[in-house]
């Protein structure tokens, strides 16, 4: 087995310095898992501050915020609904997969 390649890492200081995009590859545990969701995140834009939270804490990396706003990635988004409840803007909302008006 071939030695891992030491590396030197350093935490970004400022929010310019993070990366863009997901902040992991979504999907890392599993291929898709879109069929796992009842209710889905909705961003509502006007509301977001892009304080990142909900990109920070993803667990599926779902979460991408290379554009102006912030989008889900729907098929690698399980559903957890921990972006909803850590929003301190309370801009995402969970509708339910298939609601009237989908
Ligand atoms: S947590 Fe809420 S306010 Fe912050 S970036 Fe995500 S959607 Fe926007
Ligand atoms: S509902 Fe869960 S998996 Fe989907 S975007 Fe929010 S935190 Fe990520």
């Amino acid at each position: 087995m071939p030695k891992p390649t030491v590396s030197v890492f350093q935490y970004p200081r400022t929010r310019e310095e993070m990366p863009r995009g997901p902040y992991a590859k979504a999907g890392v545990l599993v291929e898709a898992n879109a069929g796992w969701r009842v209710f889905r995140p909705v961003i509502q834009t006007a509301r977001c501050r892009k304080c990142q939270q909900c990109w920070l804490l993803c667990p599926d990396g779902a979460i991408d915020r290379t554009g102006e706003c912030y989008t889900v990635d729907y098929n690698f988004c399980k559903g957890c609904g921990l972006c909803a409840t850590e929003c301190p803007a309370k801009a995402i909302a969970m509708v339910k997969e298939g609601a009237k008006g989908e």
